[in-house]
């Protein structure tokens, strides 16, 4: 248990996972540096758990006793809370576990639910420093919002597939493709998506496969454009124990209601449910904290390098939609499938690479709680 920190628990506490390794290697000196000691003029208790090793995390939220800690909150990149939510969701209480506030400080190189939430607040873009800054406000604010999840399948073994919940994104082709190379940058911090990309593009690529969605309908999508105090928003969670999975095993073929891409060659594909890719990368700018959607966008083969850097340029202002780049479709759905046709490459999810191979994702509307606004 964590009394041999010598810690006493006070009821509410804040779990504050700190990966000293993300980012610059600096999450726990920012930490000292600009965000205790808010935390303690706010009054907010918690509790420093620094991460050992990949997973620790994971495993550390799978075991613990959340009847003591009112919010888990990391310090890290995207990778760190990608770990906590999969340790909530792998308990067997897990429908009372991932009701536990989750709370992000960007600690890492890819901050982009951080990025998202300083957006859904209203806030301009700012710099790094600056963004640790507004989140370490809005923890003290400390003002609980639904999420969305996404449950992804994949693997070898289509009627026994892995399970995954994300919070971010799931991404193929160039995109996770920059997501691993730019790994090695990442020294440089939240440039390192960017030095990533301009490497890429020298070496573009067509990637092969299928891709199919389950499209919103129109009446739905009203429904999702409601004021965020809409009567939805309360009962949001609801609809994950309630409807049936929209996803058929991967061995079978897409339901009819599902729309099967034409187009075999992509460049990439990026399926978002927050607005942001990385603090300068604002890939969904109609996504909101918890509408409910996957914003689904590819890229078809046959755009020039040109294009596609000036596409990159414009995400920096989520602008590349309006681009009208005849390569670019975008469109909001709640459940897809992709079936590369490679047997290697990169698959991420919410920046983390998984296994590789066929994958599919159901959005599940505000079934997690974060610390936001
Ligand atoms: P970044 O944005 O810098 O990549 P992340 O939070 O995404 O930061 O963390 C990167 C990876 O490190 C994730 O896969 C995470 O699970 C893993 N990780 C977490 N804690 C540790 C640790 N103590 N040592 C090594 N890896 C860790
Ligand atoms: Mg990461």
């Amino acid at each position: 248990s964590s009394s041999r920190r010598g810690v006493v628990h006070r009821p509410c506490s804040v779990m504050l996972l700190v990966n000293p390794h993300s980012g610059k290697g600096q999450a726990l000196s920012l930490f000292t540096g600009h965000v205790q000691r808010m935390l303690n003029e706010a009054g907010v208790p918690h509790t420093l758990v620094i991460t050992e090793r990949q997973n620790h995390a994971r495993e550390l939220v799978r075991e613990a006793d959340l009847s003591q800690w009112g919010a888990l909150v990391i310090m890290s990149g995207d990778g760190l809370l990608f770990e906590v939510v999969n340790g909530l969701m792998e308990r067997e209480d897990w429908e009372e576990a991932i009701q536990t506030p989750l709370g992000i400080l960007p600690g890492g190189s890819g901050n982009a639910l951080a990025a998202s939430i300083h957006h859904y607040s209203g806030a301009q873009p700012v710099s790094s420093e600056e963004l640790l800054i507004s989140c370490g406000f809005l923890l003290c604010k400390g003002l609980v919002s639904r999420m969305d999840l996404a449950s992804v399948h994949l693997g070898s073994s289509p009627s026994n597939p892995t399970r995954l919940f994300s919070f971010l994104s799931l991404a193929w082709g160039f995109v996770a493709d920059v997501d691993v190379e730019s790994e090695k940058y990442r020294h440089v911090g939240a440039a390192r998506f960017t030095m990533g990309t301009l490497v890429r593009l020298a070496s573009l690529r067509v990637y092969k496969g299928r891709l199919a969605y389950l499209p919103v309908d129109e009446v739905d999508g009203e429904e999702d454009g409601q004021s965020p105090d809409s009567p939805r928003q309360n009962t949001a969670h609801l609809t994950f124990h309630n409807s049936h999975s929209l996803l058929v095993p991967l061995d079978q073929p897409v339901p009819s209601d599902w729309v099967v891409v034409p187009e075999e060659d992509f460049v990439l594909m990026l399926a978002m449910y927050q607005s942001h890719l990385a603090k300068d990368l604002y890939a969904a700018p109609d996504s909101t904290l918890d509408d409910g959607l996957i914003h689904l966008i590819y890229v078809r083969a046959g755009i020039s390098r040109t294009a596609l850097l000036r596409l990159f340029l414009a995400m920096e202002k989520g602008t590349h939609l309006a681009n009208n780049s005849p390569h670019l479709v975008y469109t909001r759905v709640r459940a897809l499938r992709l079936e590369p046709y490679s047997s290697k490459g990169v698959i991420t999810v919410d920046g983390e690479v998984v296994e590789y191979g066929p994958v599919q994702a159901q959005v599940h509307g505000g079934i997690a709680r974060l610390i936001t606004r």
